[in-house]
């Protein structure tokens, strides 16, 4: 969705940044400028995890940390951190993001796909049918599948003892997390949050400290909360911004009305799905389709790709751009993370309407 000058979510954190982008708070240089050392970014580091604390709830057994190396990062830094001489790790694999995760994971030990055989990325199977390992070191899953826009609506519930590990980094801070719950949540920040290069990791304290030795230092989580984050030069610049949208967040009413919004925003595009009377379908079980990623094909279930072309190509010209579907999935993709307002997804629910009687 774009961003135009007066509408748009993200634009009323862009105008901050510009504003202070030349003199960040009457210092004289530019946060772009500052080294991670100074006073200011310390005050920048505090305030962005006190605010995130805040947001969710953090229980004071929970550390924040902000990483770099994005989700990808993760994939290895979990495993790293958590085997703790298990050399299981259990994995539901519900989507291309979390079988991305399990392949990186089975480079350290070995992983359980606690699924039955999935032939499509369409649903969550029933928690009844998950086989779990009590041996496992934790059960991995990923709250929002951002291709397929598969979405836990729940909590899945694992075996005692073995922490609960989930990649939230789509539809983190779009709705509220009991964080006690979870061994770790781990969120790239480039979705809901901030600019890519922010890596946002909560960890409870017990895990800390149990890192295989080969882990790099810059994912083992004892060292980083050591050292406030800061190991190595973090990206400032980003976690700066990713500070500001924390802020946007608390003084919009939190998570608790990120997640009206989403539901708002998301339930109008269904909606258009839906009653397209098959023109535009979305093939995930209606108990877990997305808030945040809406996946859709135009012109059938399986999709029309010259239609799907002319649909894109017609939303460009009205400024809608970046709705390709992903490469693995085609078709389109609506993405309604935090930035997106109810005015925009309204454009592009009208202009759905528009070019279905335009062409069926
Ligand atoms: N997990 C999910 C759910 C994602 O959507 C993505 C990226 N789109 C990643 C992990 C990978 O994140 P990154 O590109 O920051 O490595």
């Amino acid at each position: 969705m774009p961003y135009t000058k007066g509408i748009g979510n993200a634009g009323q954190v862009l105008e901050k940044v510009q504003k202070e982008l030349l003199d960040y708070k009457g210092t004289g240089i530019s946060v772009l400028c500052t080294s991670h050392r100074s006073k200011e970014f310390t005050q920048i580091n505090d305030h962005a995890e006190a605010t995130l604390r805040k947001l969710l709830d953090v229980p004071p057994n929970y550390s924040i940390l902000f990483l770099q190396g994005g989700g990808v990062g993760q994939f290895a830094g979990i495993p790293l951190n958590l085997l703790n001489g298990s050399s299981e790790m259990d994995y539901a694999v519900t989507g291309y993001w979390s079988n991305n995760s399990a392949k990186e994971a089975g480079k350290y030990g070995q992983v359980n796909s606690v699924l039955p055989k999935l032939d499509s990325y369409t649903g969550i199977p029933d928690r009844g049918t998950w086989k779990l390992s009590p041996q496992a070191a934790y059960l991995y899953y990923c709250g929002n599948e951002t291709i397929c826009g598969v979405e836990f609506q729940d909590v899945p519930a694992g075996l005692p003892g073995v922490p609960l590990v989930c990649d939230m980094s789509s539809h983190f801070l779009t709705r509220p997390v009991d964080v006690s719950k979870y061994g770790l949540i781990m969120a790239a920040a480039q979705k809901n949050v901030g600019p890519a290069g922010v890596t946002v990791v909560i960890v409870r304290d017990d895990l800390l400290g149990r890192a295989n030795p080969l882990c790099p230092s810059i994912l083992d989580y004892t060292q980083q909360k050591k050292n406030k984050s800061i190991l190595n030069t973090p990206c400032c610049f980003s976690l700066y911004v990713t500070d500001l949208v924390l802020e946007w967040i608390l003084e919009n009413g939190g998570v608790e009305e990120m997640e009206r919004r989403c539901i708002e925003k998301s339930e109008s595009l269904y909606g258009a799905i839906d009653g397209s009377r098959g023109f535009y379908s979305n093939p995930v079980d209606p108990g877990c389709r997305s808030r945040t990623n809406v996946p859709f094909r135009v012109g059938g279930a399986g999709g029309d790709e010259a239609l799907e072309k002319a649909f894109l190509e017609g939303a460009a010209q009205k400024h809608m751009i970046q709705l390709k579907g992903h490469r693995s999935v085609g078709g389109v993709r609506a993405s309604l993370y935090n930035a997106v307002t109810k005015e925009e997804v309204e454009c592009l629910r009208s202009y759905m309407i528009e070019f279905q009687e335009a062409h069926q």
